[in-house]
């Protein structure tokens, strides 16, 4: 790996390292709408949710639920926000367009 690709990772890295801290707190706690990148149950009702499909993920406590136990629970649809990978995912794309 080049001297220069080192400095450009380096930097990124620390971008993300700073936003998190300025808004990891706040990140941390809300649920968003992504791709699930594996198979997995959702913590609700037990739902099986394959990789691809949507899914609303949680960072504090790496909290996984599908997509319709989050948006039926008024609790987590309050605070449910698109991530910006999803809109760009096939399957977020799909519901934008619906
Ligand atoms: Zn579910």
């Amino acid at each position: 790996m080049s001297r220069r690709s080192k400095q450009v990772r380096k930097a990124a890295k620390r971008g993300a390292r700073k936003a998190r801290s300025e808004y990891g707190e706040r990140m941390m706690t809300r649920y968003y709408r992504r791709a699930a990148k594996h198979e997995f149950r959702c913590a609700a009702r037990g739902c099986k949710v394959r990789q691809g499909e949507p899914m609303a993920y949680r960072p504090a406590g790496s909290v996984k639920l599908c997509l319709r136990c989050a948006e039926e629970d008024p609790f987590v649809a309050q605070q449910l926000y698109d991530s910006a990978s999803w809109a760009l995912s096939p399957a977020g794309k799909a519901r934008v367009a619906a």
